[in-house]
């Protein structure tokens, strides 16, 4: 992918996208507002939300052996990734000692994030999406553009076209004279996968949340796929991040009180299935879950940026981000979009190549994310933070020279006084646009128009006989001044 900036470009000039999403975000947004402000104690619930996530990080280790202790105490297995390509490593072995070539998934970031379906198809092991709208990116070779509503680009129509020319090769084709009516969509997708469900006999998930205490793994879905697929076969391989983990169903209690207000706007989550271990003549057989790290050890170890391993998923930010809004999923060029993916991407990956480089400067700083975020991530504070990473890299030398020299300016009341004479008096020869390669600045952007005057000159001549007694105590510069303030 491109950075952001260049991704972007293309994305903003697709008008029938920009209005697919300003629809599909702005219903969701204010589905979520409403529910929200139904409970006197949503910070409260908030709060506890976070607070639970940071003592379950600052003790991860502990939680983490005590979840393995209680999965294998139930009859499932443990397995530890430290990246994608073990954990698919894993994963494609398990499936192969089924003997199985073909799985179904429930809807799954962590799987997507280690590209799992494409190390399994090299294996020559078919995954099939069952979530309606993994299903309809993965029938049109698309990529996601949404953590929750992974096709919110695609409007019905779309839909209907992508059901019509690909569903045949991939199975029960969809009716000829489907339409584009939301229940006609769904009936075709629901008959398309029935049969997938009853034949597969492995299946593959992610988790919302493992419980540690008891070793239970929890997904919550809407539409009952992630059901069929936990309870119909015979293996059952979960992909699971390590930060997923908390302690005790006491806390996850609170959790599932914020997520399905912040994410779908609902006050229950319509589907919501836990099952700890193996059960003798009851569902999956054989279960398997995948520890996965993959950068969330290196994540944590950075102590502004790794409350980004709070996230519950639930994508508030991204249905509130002016930016996401604008520019949709795919501009951001990972699995995880919008302002969450602005601060994880390059901390999961790093910042060395331009495109992970350009994310932490996908956003306005406008603070909307943390406002809606259901574990108070203070997103603006980790994107400046990832900025200030990205400038220390070398390249950007005259950015750093360029601040160092505003640095010294702005720092010296004199030398401040002298520059906006400097530039009153010349001001006359400003450019209306940057030379070199400064123009890409002012391609966008107007240079202000110089004053004729400062506004510290215009209050030296106008306002000093009413200005208070300077009290400070700055240095000899303030000093000399400040009887002229
Ligand atoms: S950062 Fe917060 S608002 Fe965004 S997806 Fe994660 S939990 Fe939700």
């Amino acid at each position: 992918m491109p950075p952001f900036p260049e991704a972007a470009k293309s994305a903003v000039e697709d008008s029938q996208m920009r209005h697919n999403l300003r629809l599909a975000t702005g219903t969701i947004r204010g589905k979520r507002e409403a529910v929200v402000s139904e409970l006197d104690d949503w910070p409260d619930l908030r709060q506890a939300g976070k607070a639970i996530k940071d003592r379950t990080l600052r003790h991860l280790d502990t939680y983490l052996e005590q979840l393995e202790e209680a999965v294998t105490a139930a009859g499932g297995t443990v397995h530890w990734a430290a990246d994608a390509d073990e954990a698919n490593e894993i994963v494609t072995g398990l499936v192969q000692a089924t003997g199985e070539s073909d799985v179904v998934k429930v809807k799954s970031m962590a799987t997507q994030e280690i590209e799992l379906n494409e190390a399994l198809a090299q294996a020559g092991i078919t995954a099939y999406e069952t979530d309606l709208a993994e299903l309809i990116v993965q029938l049109s070779d698309d990529l996601p553009s949404h953590i929750l509503v992974p096709a919110i680009h695609r409007n019905r129509a779309e839909i209907r076209e992508i059901f019509r020319d690909r569903m045949a090769s991939w199975g029960v084709p969809a009716p000829e004279e489907l339409s584009d009516d939301p229940r006609a969509l769904a009936e075709a997708a629901r008959v398309h996968l029935r049969e997938r469900f009853l034949n597969t006999k492995v299946a593959i998930s992610g988790a919302n949340f493992a419980v540690a205490d008891t070793g239970s793994m929890v997904v919550l879905e809407s539409e009952g796929n992630g059901r069929m697929c936990l309870t119909l076969p015979q293996t059952l391989i979960s992909v699971v991040g390590i930060e997923k983990i908390v302690p005790t169903w006491s806390d996850l209690e609170v959790f599932l009180q914020l997520l399905p207000r912040s994410s779908t706007g609902e006050r229950m989550n319509p589907y919501t299935s836990t099952w700890t271990g193996v059960t003798p003549g009851d569902g999956p057989q054989e279960f398997h879950v995948v520890l996965l790290d993959n950068g969330r050890t290196d994540v944590l170890a950075d102590t502004v940026g790794r409350q980004a391993l709070r996230c519950i998923r639930c994508s508030a930010c991204l249905n509130t981000c002016p930016v996401y809004e604008r520019t949709g999923g795919h501009a951001y060029g990972s699995v995880y979009p919008g302002p969450i993916g602005a601060i994880l991407t390059p901390q999961l990956r790093g910042t060395a190549s331009e495109t992970e480089a350009s994310l932490p400067y996908a956003s306005s700083l406008c603070g909307a994310c943390y406002e809606v975020c259901p574990v108070a991530i203070d997103i603006p504070e980790v994107l400046v933070h990832l900025r200030e990473e990205v400038v220390a890299r070398p390249g950007h030398r005259a950015e750093k020279a360029a601040m160092g020299a505003a640095g010294w300016l702005l720092n010296g009341e004199h030398r401040l006084d002298t520059a906006q004479r400097a530039a009153s008096a010349a001001r006359s020869l400003v450019p209306r646009r940057m030379p070199g390669p400064a123009s890409a600045w002012t391609d966008t952007r107007d240079i202000p128009e110089v004053p004729e005057e400062s506004f510290r000159s215009w209050w030296r001549r106008e306002g000093a006989a009413e200005a208070p007694e300077h009290t400070g105590d700055g240095g000899d510069e303030d000093a000399q001044e400040g009887g002229r303030r």
